[in-house]
């Protein structure tokens, strides 16, 4: 059994979505279970949609009505025939949003949050689905949220391991009764006790196939994506940059946890504990060989580099001048956990605690007013932080010209720069 994910650029379009089809034709034999994010930028939008119903900021009837346009354009395209019963089931689905944003917004932003955004995944997957089936790659369309239990952390689900182990052995399993099977699932979302949806956190699909691998004992995950694989910058931020051809778990995890993007961080970690490998290939030459994520040793060839922009940089110290101690710090960290504030690089001294975090305006400025009542905050914003894994001096050298080093931390493998452009 081999798990597929096609993430939101490889179904962006409707030669995206032919794409898949090809690429499932060269594996005729196997069982697959195929794992879809949203077309294109749909989380983006569905996310306004939220904030237009929710804050009424925008017309949410007229995003929504952005959002099934991109849509029924791809299902032109993909379905010439317009009388395809497939228009009415998606019309029907589009209902659910029509209906979501009709209602009262609840107490929760969250829970409405996961209601709405949810929605990418339920539509992506009925479209692939029926175009595969259309074009002769019989598959199943499967709900996740009947398979993957969260508790009900809305946006950011923790999954109930043995709920889900459970289910996928009950209900998934013995649909693969003989060669040749594939199901299209979606990606990113999970389901709680009570029936309602939740998701895993931005670019979740990532995890949602290792989960799904880890509870079938799956033989490899394979991420088709835009790239030819995993590499050791992003070609974003730098131009001459390098596939790397194999990584090791241990690797990989440290790359994701510090930012690079092409893997969800919480994707290694199942994989690992199975010995499962992870192949990064590009969808464009699905021939070529990609990155594997295995069980090797070995550290990287290269230095690899990992930019994350927008960072804030705040340096906390007690009022009264006492030392930065266990007290003080469990105390700041209770407040990160409880605020969700992921701490990207820290370093202390004696009386003062710095940290970077994304300068997100629905986090920062509350937690800065809270630390104010027992802490002095020096803060410093448009940061930027660089994380070089196998570092050199001469690389360190060449990432910080023109640039000025406000917080260094280096660790025996990594080291972290947070710099201001001068
Ligand atoms: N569609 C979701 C997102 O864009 C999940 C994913 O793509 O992995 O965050
Ligand atoms: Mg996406």
């Amino acid at each position: 059994m081999k798990v597929f994910k096609f993430g939101g650029a490889s179904v962006k379009d409707a030669k995206a979505v032919k794409n898949v089809a090809n690429i499932l034709n060269f594996f005729p034999r196997e069982n697959i279970v195929v794992v879809v994010s949203a077309m294109g930028k749909t989380t983006n939008a569905l996310e306004r949609l939220t904030d237009a119903f929710y804050y009424q900021k925008e017309s949410a009837e007229s995003v929504l009505a952005e959002i099934k346009k991109y849509h029924f354009d791809i299902l032109e395209d993909l379905f010439p025939d317009k009388n395809h019963p497939f228009y009415t089931e998606l019309n029907n689905t589009f209902v659910e949003l029509d209906w979501a944003i009709e209602e009262e917004p609840s107490p929760d932003y969250n829970y409405d949050y996961d209601k709405i955004v949810s929605m990418g995944e339920i539509i992506s997957t009925k479209i692939v689905s029926a175009y595969l089936n259309e074009s002769g790659v019989i598959n199943k369309w499967w709900d996740v949220r009947g398979l993957i239990q969260t508790d009900n952390t809305y946006r950011e689900g923790n999954v109930d391991w043995d709920l889900t182990k459970h289910l996928v052995k009950k209900d998934l399993l013995p649909f693969f009764d003989e060669q040749g099977k594939i199901i299209v699932t979606q990606g990113f979302l999970g389901g709680t006790s009570e029936n309602f949806t939740t998701t895993l956190g931005r670019e979740g699909s990532d995890y949602t196939a290792a989960i799904l691998a880890y509870t079938l004992n799956a033989e490899s995950v394979t991420i088709w994506k835009d790239v030819p694989g995993v590499l050791n910058a992003d070609p974003k931020w730098f131009d001459e940059t390098q596939k790397l051809d194999q990584i090791s778990y241990q690797d990989a995890i440290e790359l994701a946890y510090y930012g690079a993007t092409v893997i969800h961080p919480k994707t290694i970690k199942p994989l690992q504990n199975k010995k499962i490998p992870l192949i990064v290939k590009s969808f464009l030459n699905p021939k070529e060989k990609g990155t594997i994520i295995n069980d090797v040793q070995s550290p990287l060839p290269i230095p690899s580099f990992i930019f994350k922009v927008n960072q804030v940089l705040l340096s906390i110290s007690p009022k009264d001048f006492s030392f930065i101690m266990e007290e003080n710090l469990s105390d700041m960290f209770r407040l990160f956990a409880e605020r969700q504030v992921k701490v990207n690089v820290m370093q202390n001294s004696a009386i003062s605690f710095s940290i970077s975090i994304d300068n997100d305006e629905r986090k920062v400025p509350e937690l800065i007013k809270t630390l104010q009542k027992n802490y002095k905050v020096l803060y410093n914003e448009n940061l930027e932080l660089i994380t070089i894994r196998y570092y050199d001096q001469a690389t360190i050298d060449r990432v910080t010209v023109g640039k000025k080093i406000l917080l260094e931390v280096k660790s025996r493998y990594t080291v972290q720069l947070v710099v201001k452009n001068v």
